[in-house]
């Protein structure tokens, strides 16, 4: 069934959606974008997918599409009219279509504002039972992955690597250390229950589903500890697991070949998948 999506001031039937080729976004990958998942037809956390897109657009030195109570009931609008229950609403900001050259175009060129949903079942999700395999790959991105921008090219190649090599995503190494997975922050439990992830710095996407996760094992009496960690460490590791806004914490069962502990999914990560969907059942807007 054809869905409603946004496109630049109007709520139209997806194949007739048009945006300029000289959309930014499409020429120069010159644009950031979020997603925000939905349960129960409400929106997970998106006082934190908002306050990421304005540091992302502070970050580029591009203008704000709208005002965040707008964004907000696009966002409300599009999960009416499409019936959403479950599943995702994509946003993307661009700079804009302009004549074709590396330098910005002229101030006040209207950046473009793209919004559209995706169902998906991501409360009972087969997979959190199963577990994910992961293979490791060199972190050939750039060097701003703080930036949430729609340059995907290579985790989508390195996703497709992970599935080559019969895995379900590849995490990224860099200098001997995991930055993350494809499109998901990484996380492993040594022995002693300590939970361990990589700092917020620069080489990583600062996840929503990250520090939400950070707050409630702290709250939940977890020790933790924020510091990068190696393939050799995650492989020697207790459990391990991803986090992202539509996977929650999805535990890691085999990394390049190993299992992880037991090769099944442990029972803090199963805890703490379970006490992230109540917290998001909860505070959902
Ligand atoms: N790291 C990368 C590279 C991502 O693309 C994502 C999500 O898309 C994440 C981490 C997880 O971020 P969040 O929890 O905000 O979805």
């Amino acid at each position: 069934m054809s869905r409603t999506v946004y496109v630049n001031g109007a709520f139209v039937p997806e194949e007739a959606a048009t945006i300029s080729v000289f959309d930014r976004g499409f020429l120069f990958a010159d644009g950031v974008y979020e997603v925000t998942t939905v349960l129960g037809g409400r929106l997970i956390d998106f006082a934190g997918h908002m306050a990421r897109l304005r540091r992302s657009l502070a970050e580029l030195a591009m203008d704000a599409p709208a005002d965040e109570a707008e964004i907000l009931s696009i966002h409300r609008e599009l999960v009416a009219r499409n019936g959403i229950e479950e599943g995702m609403v994509y946003l993307q900001v661009t700079r804009g279509a302009a004549d074709r050259d590396f330098a910005f175009p002229p101030a006040g060129t209207k950046p473009s504002l793209v919004l559209f949903t995706q169902e998906k079942a991501v409360s009972d999700n087969p997979a959190a039972e199963k577990g994910l395999t992961v293979v490791s790959v060199p972190d050939q991105r750039w060097a701003r992955r703080d930036i949430k921008t729609v340059q995907l090219l290579y985790p989508s190649l390195a996703k497709m690597e992970a599935k080559a090599r019969d895995a379900d995503d590849a995490w990224m190494v860099e200098n001997g250390l995991v930055t993350e997975g494809t499109s998901n922050n990484a996380w492993i439990i040594l022995a002693d229950g300590t939970i361990v992830t990589r700092p917020r710095s620069e080489a990583i996407l600062h996840g929503i589903t990250r520090s939400a996760v950070l707050r409630l094992a702290e709250e939940a009496g977890h020790r933790f500890v924020e510091r990068p960690f190696s393939i050799e460490e995650a492989k020697g590791a207790a459990e391990a697991f991803i986090t992202s806004a539509s996977a929650f914490v999805m535990p890691v069962v085999r990394i390049d070949g190993a299992p992880v502990g037991a090769g099944v999914p442990g029972p803090l990560s199963r805890r703490l998948r379970q006490i992230y969907i109540e917290e998001a059942r909860r505070t959902a807007i």
